[in-house]
């Protein structure tokens, strides 16, 4: 498709873009929003109502991405409106403690057994910047493992991806990260256990933690292996190292009790974020008593933050929570596998060798036949299908993530007529996706 010209155009967000891009780096204030990974120009949107966004050209989408996950219960959800207006009316910041606070937190220590207490932060980034100081702070080790394709944000420390084999140091993936920042990071490879055993033996009483994704969604859906994530906890225990689960992206989302209550393994800490916001800026980190215990101002390890529990993200968090009950989780789970198998069926009969991955209500597709477990794998796929797959989608009016090497994520708001526009889109969307070739990327 080297002549790929996408089928209609966006003058509005184009002009948008146009403006954005002299006064902001590339145009965006988080990178994959600017279509760098699929082409054409980034929509715009305007506002959000149910399984819909509508973009500043007015056209309308049935959004496959709920705002990378937070939006769970659709745009808009009258419920928690109500309770954001209500929570507004009476002050937007206080600097000081405030109810909305403790309640986010006995509901976040309820839902979640390993998490005996909580602290509250405005970002996952924040959260998972915040559980490794901690975890240094707490073992007195300065090494960290992660695992590649796992993202937790754009903490300096997490930012080495690069790397593979055993007990390889990270490299820095960005320029502002120093060898030396980097250099604390141990890459591994995903669902590889043994390396894990390798680097507590190449570097005995030296590292701190293991942080993971508690199922990873940023490089496609790549779930853990059976016993991987109990392992992870093992290894740890055994070497006097902390076991960090980053639930920013499944936290409240893959059940009431996020990942931890689907496979039961219990983290010395964990992160969340995004639906614990309801679409404002609220995460959080927590888990062991001891543990947090270290925290100022109980303990030495300092952490802060003037917006932390701003009144107005707890009470959007909050009211979302507590509309999540088991029903709640079941649509979601429905309609995830319901588009889900819409989009293997076209794919299917459109000939086009890939793979769908899930994770509870978490989906992604790869362009490969193969089960993919790990990042190297994940980078095989013909990503370019993808884009052609992407634009086919858009242009038809559903919104999904621009890139192949990310979660699409769906609401209870997602009904029958919403599931129907997807089901309408697909064959033509196949159709491209089969056509694609790698020059017309
Ligand atoms: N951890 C995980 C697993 C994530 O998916 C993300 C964001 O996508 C983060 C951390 C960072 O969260 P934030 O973008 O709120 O800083």
């Amino acid at each position: 498709m080297a002549s790929m010209s996408y089928p209609y155009t966006a003058p509005v967000s184009q002009t948008l873009f146009d403006r954005a891009s002299v006064v902001t780096p590339g145009g965006v204030n988080s990178p994959v929003r600017a279509f760098r990974a699929v082409g054409g120009t980034p929509r715009f949107m305007v506002s959000g109502t149910g399984p819909y966004l509508t973009d500043a050209d007015g056209r309308e989408y049935v959004d496959l991405v709920c705002s990378w996950g937070p939006m769970i219960l659709g745009h808009s959800h009258p419920e928690v409106i109500a309770k954001v207006q209500e929570a507004v009316a009476r002050g937007t910041s206080f600097g000081t403690p405030g109810e909305g606070e403790v309640a986010l937190a006995e509901e976040i220590v309820a839902r979640i057994a390993p998490v005996e207490q909580v602290r509250l932060v405005s970002s996952g980034t924040e959260a998972t910047m915040s559980a490794i100081r901690l975890a240094r702070g707490f073992t007195g080790r300065a090494k960290v493992v992660k695992f590649a394709g796992c993202y937790h944000g754009h903490v300096d420390a997490l930012l080495a991806a690069a790397g593979s084999g055993v007990a390889t140091f990270g490299l820095p993936d960005t320029p502002g990260v120093t060898g030396a920042q980097a250099s604390e990071t141990i890459v591994l490879p995903y669902n590889d256990l043994e390396a894990v055993r390798e680097a507590f033996r190449a570097h005995p009483g030296e590292i701190a933690c293991v942080i993971t994704e508690a199922s990873p969604g940023n490089m496609g859906v790549v779930p853990p292996l059976p016993g991987f994530n109990a392992g992870l906890k093992a290894l740890c225990a055994e070497n006097g190292a902390l076991y960090i689960s980053d639930e920013v992206m499944t936290g409240f989302r893959t059940s009431r009790a996020g990942w931890f209550g689907v496979d039961g393994v219990e983290p010395d800490l964990m992160t969340f974020g995004k639906v614990m916001g309801g679409g404002f800026p609220a995460a959080a980190f927590g888990g062991r008593a001891d543990v947090m215990a270290y925290l100022a101002p109980a303990g030495p390890v300092y952490q802060a933050g003037t917006l932390s529990g701003n009144p107005v993200a707890t009470a959007a968090g909050l009211a979302q929570l507590r509309l999540l009950d088991d029903a709640a989780y079941e649509r979601v789970d429905a309609v995830a596998a319901e588009i889900g198998s819409l989009v293997t069926e076209s794919l299917t009969k459109a000939g086009v060798a890939h793979r769908l991955q899930t994770a509870s209500n978490m989906f992604s597709v790869f362009f490969t036949e193969d089960a993919v477990t790990n990042y190297a794998e994940a980078k095989t796929q013909e990503a370019f299908r993808f884009n052609a797959f992407f634009h086919s989608m858009l242009s038809q009016g559903v919104y999904l993530p621009p890139s192949a090497f990310e979660s699409w994520f769906v609401s209870t708001a997602h009904d029958a007529a919403a599931i129907e526009r997807v089901a309408a889109a697909l064959p033509a969307a196949a159709r491209a996706a089969a056509e694609a070739t790698e020059e017309g990327k």
